[in-house]
């Protein structure tokens, strides 16, 4: 029996874009010029180790401080960002006198960027900002450049950021947090390695996927998720098939910002809820985690979202049928990433199920999943995916 969700035009929201967008081939070197402009004079630039060893980091660098910028980089922290890391951060920062930041990289630049922000003017520990609008003073502005298509973080107002002790992820918002400009450059994604492109396009999928359905999304944010959708759905094999796609990058890079934005107003649901639990005790790539997930959730979700997935696949089809081809799409999606793989066969262990379906119900995303999320349910993804 399917109880379809009616679609309802009067939700109340609060929507607006925090964030200026720049978007094109080659933008990535107006970064100082846009820098200048929002009066930057002294910049903490925060990029991981991979994207300074491809050799944008010296270049934006340059380009700063032709501008009359003067950018101090810090590169110390890891592909998951944690509360200890963002420390590392404000302690290499304090004394700098910086009067902005400029996040550059993957999704952990921008998010420790954000983190190591919260903690520099608003002082404590990240744990203290977990939810929304816990900081007293505002941050510094900032500016984020991407360089994969993935988490969108630039569109967003919160830093994920993981606990150092525990492992799991602590989503940590406050409106001024969104970076002030967004530099959306594709060319800087044609060099990131197959496996990048591969993990960090499924979680934008994802994002697109999950947002469509959440019981918080909006008529703004759904118009977000499925243009995100379109433009992923249409990219994601022609940027792993031919990375030096132009047209593909872009399309991919503007798709996880779309997808970005509509987090910021829908939130997620049960396939990252489900995921952050096996990040935490597993160390499994959040890529890796959702393509475990992503299309059990979708076919654990059919009685309360089939019109929603319907509505991606651009038919009328709102049928249980629907959410089974979607879930269809996303494993061909996966298989041609490379990404196919149970949680067996990523090393978890079956007796930890109980303890991490525990965990996944704990966690704030899975509250705005379309079918009611518990325990049980997590159990039961987790099982299926198993
Ligand atoms: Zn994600």
């Amino acid at each position: 029996m399917l109880e379809f969700t009616a679609w309802c035009p009067l939700v109340p929201f609060d929507f607006q874009l925090r964030t200026r967008v720049v978007f094109g081939a080659g933008t990535a070197r107006r970064l100082g010029e846009i820098a200048a402009g929002l009066g930057f004079r002294r910049t903490l630039f925060v990029a991981d180790a991979g994207v300074r060893d491809a050799g944008y980091v010296d270049r934006a660098l340059e380009d700063l401080g032709a501008a009359g910028v003067d950018a101090v980089p810090f590169h110390d922290f890891g592909q998951n960002p944690d509360s200890a890391m963002a420390e590392v951060g404000r302690a290499f920062a304090a004394p700098l006198g910086v009067d902005s930041i400029v996040g550059f990289g993957g999704g952990s630049s921008l998010d420790c960027a954000k983190a190591i922000n919260f903690l520099l003017t608003n002082g404590g520990t990240m744990s203290q900002y977990r939810g929304y609008g816990k900081a007293s003073t505002p941050l510094l502005p900032m500016i984020g450049v991407p360089t994969t298509a993935g988490t969108g973080s630039e569109a967003q107002s919160y830093a994920v950021i993981s606990d150092a002790v525990t492992h799991m992820k602590m989503a940590c918002g406050d409106p001024s947090a969104a970076v002030k400009v967004a530099i959306l450059d594709p060319n800087l994604t044609l060099t990131a390695p197959r496996h990048v492109t591969a993990m960090a396009g499924f979680d934008a999928i994802a994002h697109a996927v999950e947002t469509a359905v959440t019981t918080r999304r909006t008529p703004v944010s759904d118009m977000f998720s499925r243009r995100a959708w379109s433009l992923l759905n249409g990219a994601y094999e022609r940027v792993l098939n031919h990375p030096t796609d132009l047209e593909a990058r872009s399309d991919m890079l503007l798709g996880s910002h779309l997808a970005g934005i509509a987090i910021e107003q829908s939130m997620l649901g049960a396939a990252h809820a489900c995921a952050n639990p096996l990040t935490a005790r597993y160390d499994l790539a959040h890529g890796l985690a959702l393509a475990a997930l992503l299309p059990h959730v979708v076919r654990w979700n059919a009685s309360a979202a089939a019109d929603r997935y319907a509505a991606l696949l651009d038919g009328g089809d709102q049928s249980d049928r629907a959410a089974d081809r979607l879930a269809e799409r996303l494993e061909s999606m996966i298989a041609a990433a490379g990404l196919r793989g149970s949680l067996r066969d990523r090393g978890v262990e079956e007796r930890t199920l109980p303890e991490l379906a525990a965990l996944a119900a704990q966690q704030w995303t899975g509250t705005f999943n379309p079918r009611t999320f518990d325990e049980g349910g997590a159990l039961e993804i987790y099982r299926a995916a198993y």
